[in-house]
C-alpha cells in the first residue's frame, strides 16, 4: 500500500557520450524494456522517466538523452572566403539551445561537442557512455567528463556522481583489452564512481549501473 508520507527523490540524470555509442538504446532498454537495431539519431533532447523503489522510498530518475554532438564546418562565401560555422538543426526545434547537427561531415567528425550549461544544470548524476568497438569514443570520454565537471558542481562544491558505461559489450571488448587500459585506475584518475560493461541489446548491467549511480547520489545528499 502506498504510504502518503513516503519520501520521494527526483534526480536529473544526464546520459552523454559520442554519437552512436548507444545512449538512446540504453535508456530505451532501461525504461521501456526494448531494443531496436535501427539507428535513428536523436535530434535535440529526449526525456524518459524511470521510477525505482529504493529502501521504501521512491526514486524518480529523469534521464536526459541528448544528440550530443556539434559539427563545425566550413563554408565559402560569395567572395570565396572561407568561414567556420556551427550548425544547429532546424527541425524539430530543440527544447534547449543546443548545438547539434546531422550530416554535414563524415561520421568520424561527428564527435565531441561542448554542451551548454543549460543542459547540465541541476543534474544530480551522469552516465558517460562509450562504444567498446570504437576507440575514438573512449578517447572522447575524458573530454566529456571535463566538460561536465567544468560546467556543473553540486551545492556542496563536489562534482556529480558519474558512472562510465562501456557499451555494446555483446560485440566484444577490443577497446578494453587492446590498449591495456586498467579501468579501475582510469575511473579513479578521472573521477568516475564506477564503470560497467553494458549491452542495451542483450540487457547486460544496465540496472546494475543505474543502481550504482543512485547509491552514490543518495550517499552524497
Ligand atoms: P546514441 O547516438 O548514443 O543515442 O546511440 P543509439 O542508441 O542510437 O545506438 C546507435 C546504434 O548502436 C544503433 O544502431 C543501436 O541499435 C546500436 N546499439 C546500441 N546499443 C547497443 C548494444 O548494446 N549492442 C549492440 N550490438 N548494438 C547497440
Ligand atoms: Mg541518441
Amino acid at each position: 500500500m502506498q504510504n502518503n508520507h513516503q519520501k520521494e527523490h527526483l534526480y536529473k540524470i544526464l546520459v552523454i557520450g559520442d554519437l552512436g555509442v548507444g545512449k538512446t538504446s540504453i535508456i530505451k532498454r532501461y525504461v521501456h524494456h526494448n531494443f531496436s537495431p535501427n539507428y535513428r539519431a536523436t535530434i535535440g533532447v529526449d526525456f524518459a522517466l524511470k521510477v525505482l523503489n529504493w529502501d521504501q522510498e521512491t526514486v524518480r530518475l529523469q534521464l536526459w538523452d541528448i544528440a550530443a554532438y556539434q559539427i563545425n564546418f566550413t563554408v565559402r562565401n560569395f567572395y570565396g572566403q572561407v568561414h567556420r560555422q556551427t550548425r544547429t538543426p532546424k527541425t524539430p526545434p530543440p527544447i534547449l539551445p543546443l548545438s547539434v547537427s546531422t550530416s554535414y561531415l563524415p561520421q568520424s567528425q561527428e564527435r565531441f561537442g561542448n554542451m551548454t550549461r543549460v543542459y547540465y544544470r541541476e543534474a544530480m548524476g551522469a552516465f558517460i557512455v562509450f562504444d567498446v568497438t570504437r576507440p575514438a569514443s573512449f578517447e572522447a570520454v575524458t573530454k566529456w567528463k571535463e566538460d561536465l565537471d567544468s560546467k556543473l558542481t553540486l551545492a556542496n562544491g563536489k562534482h556529480v556522481a558519474t558512472v562510465l558505461l562501456a557499451n555494446k559489450c555483446d560485440q566484444g571488448r577490443d577497446v578494453l583489452t587492446n590498449n591495456g587500459i586498467k579501468m579501475e585506475q582510469f575511473c579513479q584518475e578521472n573521477g568516475f564512481v564506477g564503470w560497467y560493461e553494458t549491452s542495451a541489446k542483450e540487457n547486460i548491467n544496465i540496472d546494475e549501473a543505474a543502481n550504482c549511480l543512485v547509491k552514490h547520489i543518495i550517499a552524497s545528499e
